[in-house]
C-alpha cells in the first residue's frame, strides 16, 4: 500500500500522541513501524567547532557543545534504523587546518568534502539560534532556494517540531547558509531553538526536551526517506 506523505504524518503524529499520552517511550514508534533503511547515507553536520563555538546562550551555554551532543543522538538513532551516518565532526574539534589564515573557511570546505565523498541521500546541519529579541523562541528549519527535495524534508522536520516541541506553527524557510549551499546534495539545516532565550536555553539543556527535539528531527527523516 502506497500511503500519501500527508498520509503517513497523520499517522506518525497519531502515533506520538498516542505514546505520549500512555507514557510510553516514543523512541521505539517510529523505529518500529518502518523498515530498515539498508544504508542510505546521511551526513549529521553538528554546526561551529574548536575555536568557533558560535551562539553562546545568556545562561552561558556554547552553542557548539550542544550542537554535537544533539547530532550525536541523532545519529545514534538513525543508525539503530539501518542509515549509514557521517559526521561531519565527532568531537569539540573545528574541521580548519591549523594553519589556514581564514580558519573558517578552511572550516566549511572540509565540511564539503566530507559531503562530497559520503555521496549522501541527505545532509542535515545541527544549529542553535540567536537573536537580540530575548522572547525568540522555537525551532526553525531551512532548506536551500531550489532544493525541492530539501523543502519536502525541512517541512516535514518543522511540522514534527511544531507538533511535538510546540514550536510555533510554521513552515520551513529558504536559508542561505554554506552548509546548504556547498553541494548539490538534498540539505536541511535545523535551528534546534534559541539560546538568546533563557527559558528556553535552559529545556535545550534538559535531556528530556533534547530527547523530544532529536525525536522530532529523526520522525521527520523517516517520514522523508
Ligand atoms: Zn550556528
Amino acid at each position: 500500500m502506497n500511503l500519501s506523505k500527508k498520509c503517513k504524518i497523520g499517522i506518525v503524529l497519531f502515533c506520538l500522541f498516542v505514546a505520549v499520552c500512555a507514557g510510553i517511550c516514543v523512541t521505539s514508534v517510529v523505529q518500529t513501524s518502518s523498515a530498515p533503511k539498508n544504508g542510505q547515507v546521511i551526513v549529521i553536520d553538528c554546526g561551529h567547532g574548536g575555536r568557533d563555538g558560535g551562539s553562546v546562550g545568556v545562561g552561558g551555554t556554547i552553542e557548539s557543545d550542544i550542537n554535537l551532543r544533539y547530532g550525536k543522538a541523532l545519529a545514534d538513532k538513525l543508525s539503530a534504523s539501518g542509515f549509514r551516518v557521517v559526521m561531519t565532526r565527532k568531537d569539540e574539534n573545528g574541521l580548519y587546518d591549523v594553519n589556514a589564515k581564514n580558519k573558517k573557511l578552511s572550516d566549511m570546505q572540509k565540511r564539503m568534502e566530507i559531503i562530497k565523498q559520503a555521496n549522501p541521500a541527505l545532509v542535515v546541519s545541527i544549529h542553535m539560534n540567536s537573536f537580540p529579541l530575548k522572547t525568540a523562541s522555537g525551532a526553525n528549519c531551512y532548506f536551500r532556494k531550489g532544493d525541492k527535495q530539501g523543502e519536502q524534508c525541512a517541512n516535514l522536520i518543522q511540522h514534527t517540531l511544531n507538533a511535538y516541541c510546540g514550536a510555533p506553527n510554521k513552515d520551513a524557510r529558504v536559508g542561505d547558509y554554506y552548509i546548504l549551499n556547498c553541494s548539490y546534495y538534498t540539505s536541511v539545516l535545523v535551528e534546534c531553538g534559541f539560546l538568546s532565550n533563557p527559558e528556553e536555553e535552559k529545556l535545550l539543556n534538559s535531556p528530556e526536551y533534547q530527547q523530544k527535539v532529536v525525536y522530532s528531527i529523526y520522525a521527520g527523516i523517516m517520514l522523508y526517506c
